[in-house]
């Protein structure tokens, strides 16, 4: 009989790990969302869509370009080449040069993952409240106890700080989640007419609370015409901010785009903020093994927290952990 596995999270690294392990395992996904997407979602408003966190992706590894491959035969990943800049306050833009593909799903970034999940077993809008041992099992409740089942493994790909909360430490080991960090970081969403907008697609910012703003709607794929914009925030300014009064927040991030882009703020008919409370996750000062795994306590975790953040960090996390596992179960 095949070991029965919970997988927390099903986001690039929980859909990686599952596909990778489907002919090994009787696989389970939770999701806390309603739609799959995690930290490569987009959000809908009427005509409007705004991919609110991952911007793009680069792929480096042999392992994620063979992934990726069929996605771009098939017009679901689709290489972006903005015309993007770099501002200053009160410094004149210059252009800025990408030196390799940038890519970013069809027609929204949470397509990717909707097609990664084609074929698998995910429980959306159950969110993982408790993980305990029983005799030779794990048992799993959600946030009203409910219970979710009885595994041989659970595997978390939760964000860093979900991660420890539901994880036993005696079980995964003491130590196992040191040397992880991660930060916030605010989005805010803009609906504004494209014609109101600058010449330029994206912009990486310097000496701003704000690093990085899109005009979302002028990727491949998207609907040209509805002006959406993404603006984020630098993990610093978020961190700082983080229990701030979020109209507040909003408004001040509202004015500091409009200064920083010339764009009147009139021209602005909504706008939404949202906050990423484990966004970015910082820098991993040793990148091997890329996950966290105790074969003993059968427990085990992946994410792009493991290798410093990013996607591809996250596929790359979760392809290693199945690696390691297969040879185990
Ligand atoms: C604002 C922002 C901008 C970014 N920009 C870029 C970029 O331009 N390029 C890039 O490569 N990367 C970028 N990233 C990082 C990138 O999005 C992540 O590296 C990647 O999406 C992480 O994937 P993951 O599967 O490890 O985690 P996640 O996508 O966070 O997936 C984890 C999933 O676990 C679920 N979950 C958590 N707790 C529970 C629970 N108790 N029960 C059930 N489910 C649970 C969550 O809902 C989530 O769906 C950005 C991230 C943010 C937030």
């Amino acid at each position: 009989m095949k070991p029965s596995i919970a997988i927390i999270g099903a986001g690039m690294a929980g859909l990686t790990l599952a596909r990778e392990l489907a002919p090994h395992a009787e696989l389970t996904l939770f999701e806390k969302a309603r739609g799959l997407g995690g930290r490569m979602s987009t959000r809908r408003n009427g005509t409007h869509q705004w991919d609110h966190g991952a911007q793009f992706f680069t792929a480096r590894t042999a392992a994620f370009k063979a992934l990726l491959s069929p996605f771009i035969d098939r017009g679901i990943v689709a290489e972006w080449q903005p015309n993007i800049t770099t501002l200053s306050p009160a410094k004149p833009p210059f252009k800025r040069l990408w030196f390799e593909p940038h890519y970013v799903a069809v027609p929204a970034m949470n397509q990717l993952l909707k097609t990664l999940a084609d074929g698998l077993d995910v429980r959306l809008q159950t969110r993982v409240g408790r993980v305990a041992q029983q005799q030779e099992k794990w048992q799993l409740h959600d946030e009203h106890d409910r219970p979710l089942g009885e595994y041989d493994w659970v595997i978390s790909s939760a964000p860093l700080p979900q991660t420890r909360a539901l994880l036993p430490a005696p079980q995964l080991g003491h130590n196992a989640l040191d040397g992880f960090a991660m930060q916030p970081c605010y989005a805010l969403l803009l609906a504004v007419d494209d014609a109101a907008l600058p010449v330029w697609d994206a912009a990486r910012v310097n000496n701003s609370p704000i690093n990085w703003i899109a005009f979302n709607h002028r990727l491949p794929g998207r609907q040209r015409q509805v002006g959406a914009v993404v603006v984020h925030s630098t993990p610093e300014w978020a961190a700082i901010h983080l229990e701030n009064d979020q109209e507040q927040v909003k408004q001040r991030l509202i004015d500091h785009f409009c200064t920083l882009t010339g764009v009147d703020a009139g021209a602005i008919t909504q706008a939404q903020l949202h906050r990423w409370r484990y966004a970015i996750s910082t820098e991993v000062a040793e990148p091997d093994p890329g996950f966290v795994m105790n074969e003993h306590g059968r427990l085990a975790a992946c994410g792009d927290w493991c290798l410093g953040g990013r996607v591809e960090a996250a596929f790359t996390s979760a392809h290693r952990l199945a690696g390691a596992l297969r040879t185990r179960l």
